[in-house]
């Protein structure tokens, strides 16, 4: 989608950086909302083994109209199945209804991370996985994966926002190229009611959602609010349209709690 910038990720695939993230989503509201977002133009879905919606995800996506070669899906893999991988995505991509997904993350670390991240590079060269990463890890955890393997995930999903932006981390993903993908980006709602959003969003006409997730955008962040109500849906999606100037940036970058 226009205006919708995409992240080249170290595998050489390119992912929208903006989508659409489903945790808490009813199941039986899923497949309304998916499908109402791939109508407004999301191209990019965020679920997880462990939200309960997988096959929901896949009936909005058939009910949309929308090919699925145009659409990003990222699952990630269940605590209790990090011992079988190749059973469990084989399991989310028959709810799914697709033969891959575009992203298979590690939804949390465990006790055998570098046993079950070989696995995950196994299903990337079956083609199942189309990329693979993790999620919620530390740096050592991720540098003992690259370590035992020479494989640097692609993504590290993390929860970041302009309120707790994890700058260290940040950096780390910049020096080993890992894209960072930010959960929570608007804290669960509660950034949007913050005054420094509120007076951004007046000064360049737009919504204290909008101008978050637009920082989220231009400070290389992939970002993936979740709402399951159509006029949300459809303002979040309005980040395409947003400018911000530098120094909206940097009035966003100081609502970082101080350390
Ligand atoms: P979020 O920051 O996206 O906040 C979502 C909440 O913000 C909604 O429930 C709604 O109450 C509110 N909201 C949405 N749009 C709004 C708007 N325009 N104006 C005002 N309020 C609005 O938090 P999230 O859902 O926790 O995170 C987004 C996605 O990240 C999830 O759906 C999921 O896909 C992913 N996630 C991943 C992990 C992980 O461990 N990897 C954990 C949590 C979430």
């Amino acid at each position: 989608m226009d205006g919708i910038p995409l992240t080249t990720l170290n595998d050489g695939r390119s992912i929208p950086r903006f989508g659409l993230g489903v945790y808490h989503v009813p199941p039986d509201r899923t497949a309304r909302v998916v499908a109402t977002a791939l109508e407004l133009g999301y191209r990019h879905v965020d679920t997880a083994q462990g939200y309960g919606n997988e096959a929901q995800v896949g009936e909005g996506l058939r009910a949309s109209g929308v090919s699925r070669e145009d659409v990003w899906i990222t699952t990630k893999l269940d605590d209790g199945r990090h011992g079988d991988p190749r059973a469990a995505l084989a399991e989310s991509l028959e709810r799914l209804g697709t033969d891959h997904v575009d992203l298979f993350l590690i939804h949390r670390p465990g006790d055998r991370d570098v046993d079950t991240w070989r696995a995950l590079l196994d299903l990337r060269d079956d083609g199942a996985a189309r990329s693979v990463g993790v999620s919620n890890f530390s740096r050592r955890g991720i540098r003992a994966l690259v370590d035992a393997t020479g494989v640097v995930p692609a993504v590290h999903q993390i929860r970041a926002n302009p309120r707790t932006p994890h700058r260290a981390m940040q950096a780390f993903h910049r020096r080993h190229g890992i894209a960072t993908e930010a959960w929570g980006p608007l804290r669960e709602g509660r950034l949007t009611t913050h005054p420094t959003a509120r007076r951004v969003a007046a000064r360049v006409g737009a919504t204290p959602a909008q101008v978050l997730l637009r920082w989220h955008l231009d400070r290389g962040l992939i970002a993936f609010p979740k709402s399951a109500s159509p006029e949300r849906l459809a303002e979040n999606i309005g980040v395409a349209r947003v400018r911000l100037a530098p120094r909206d940036l940097r009035a966003i970058d100081r609502m970082r709690r101080r350390p």
